[in-house]
């Protein structure tokens, strides 16, 4: 019997009426000689409702005890899954995210995962049962409880996936596919059938939040076969998959916009060796994450650097870029988080020309001024005003014609 890993993510699980109908299609694939393992994310709004309760509280907590909070909302959805699939007479129980074997490090908020130990999945699966997994969670070699980053209830799936050597992953949600852009700004935008790893990861990476960038680097490592899907149709969804077994290798493949952006410029920083490693060493031992990066040359022996982070990291960031302008002897600083990134993605790029002179070209008709850039081989990458995010997306869309891919 082959072993599916399956994954619904938080609107497909928002109340107990969508549970049942989760179960029901839950059953109905067992049926047909599957063993099922399932994760599900917290339901609906669960976890930024969990979020919104620390804010009351202020500052000063530490992000373990955040961990030990946000966890309980998959605890919730996978007990609730469970007990409807026993109620419509199907053997089942949840796990937790540690039950199931989920190794992570311990990076509380953002712990990746570094195992799986399926003992116990295993174990259920042998006596005919639906495994439900909390997602989203793991245990770190200290045995607290660490959460995966948003989004993360994805890579718990793709990672059982992997470790289970499952045959599919299947990740259900509130769209039936990976479109060409995200099709709650940009109405023309049309499903793609299949998408290669590397595009999958790249698109995720710089905003697509329909797959947890870190599901899709697991999927391409692991070479899991991922299929994204709705769960409320029967529609078939998009197949990540090899880029030797699509059909065909578009030069775009979408277009993807992340608001989740913010800008930080240093001003004069002397020219000399060993600058950009104090200022970004100091970012990088507060585990914050620097995205795009410019140098420029300005006058004489000083340059400007600028660089992007997520948004919501900025007043953590401030302070510490303060003291390195200071103890480094640059001029000043400047931040804002009234910028958006927008990219292009595709695995033709590489081989074609133009591609990224196409993307300015588009920018500058529809007169949006690109304040950093950014390319990857198969990425081009702007920073751009964010009020003009919806603008570029749908003008980018247009140009590269995507409104009739499939
Ligand atoms: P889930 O709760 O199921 O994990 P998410 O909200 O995380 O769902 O991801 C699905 C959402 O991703 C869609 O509703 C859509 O708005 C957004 N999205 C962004 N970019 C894309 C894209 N290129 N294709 C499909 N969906 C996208
Ligand atoms: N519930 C978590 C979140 O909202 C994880 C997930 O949904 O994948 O980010
Ligand atoms: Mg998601």
């Amino acid at each position: 019997m082959a072993l599916l890993v399956c994954k619904f993510g938080g609107s497909s699980v928002a109340d107990i009426n969508k549970i049942r109908r989760i179960a029901d299609k839950l059953i109905a694939m067992k049926a047909q000689g599957h063993r099922i393992v399932t994760v599900v994310s917290a339901m609906g709004d669960t976890t930024d409702d969990l979020l919104e309760l620390t804010r009351e509280i202020g500052r000063g907590h530490d992000l373990r005890e955040l961990d030990m909070l946000l966890a309980t909302g998959e605890q919730q959805s996978a007990s609730l899954l469970a007990m409807s699939l026993q109620a419509a007479g199907c053997p089942a129980l949840s796990l937790t995210g540690w039950q199931a074997g989920i190794l992570t490090d311990n990076v509380y908020s953002k712990a990746r995962i570094n195992d799986i130990d399926p003992i116990r999945i295993e174990q259920e699966l042998d006596q005919g049962k639906i495994v439900v997994v909390a997602g989203f969670q793991g245990i770190a070699p200290n045995g607290d409880i660490t959460t995966l980053g948003r989004g993360g209830s994805d890579t718990s799936a793709v990672a059982l996936a992997a470790g289970m050597k499952a045959k599919h992953c299947l990740i259900f949600t509130d769209v039936d596919g990976v479109y060409t852009a995200d099709p709650r700004i940009e109405p023309r935008a049309s499903k793609l059938r299949q998408i290669c790893y590397e595009e999958m990861l790249e698109f995720a990476s710089v905003g697509a939040a329909v797959l947890q960038p870190r599901a899709a680097e697991l999927a391409m490592n692991y070479r899991v076969e991922v299929e994204i899907l709705s769960s409320f149709t029967e529609k078939p969804g998009t197949i990540i998959t090899e880029v030797a077994k699509m059909d065909k290798v578009r030069t775009v493949s979408g277009v993807a916009h992340d608001l989740n952006v913010a800008k930080i410029a240093i001003f004069d920083v002397p020219d000399q060796p060993g600058i950009a490693s104090k200022v970004f060493r100091a970012l990088a031992d507060n585990a914050i994450n620097v995205d795009m990066i410019v140098q420029s040359q300005m006058k004489g022996d000083r340059n400007d650097i600028a660089f992007t982070i997520e948004r919501q990291e900025l007043s953590r960031a401030l302070p510490l870029v303060e003291t390195v302008v200071a103890d480094i002897g640059a001029a000043g600083m400047a931040y804002g988080d009234d910028v958006a990134k927008i990219s292009i993605v595709g695995a033709g790029m590489q081989s074609k020309p133009g591609v990224a002179a196409d993307m300015f070209a588009v920018l500058a008709e529809n007169g949006i001024n690109i304040q950093m850039i950014s390319t990857s081989e198969i990425k081009t990458s702007c920073i751009i005003e964010e009020a003009q995010t919806q603008k570029a997306v749908q003008a980018l869309h247009q140009c590269f014609d995507l409104e009739n891919e499939s």
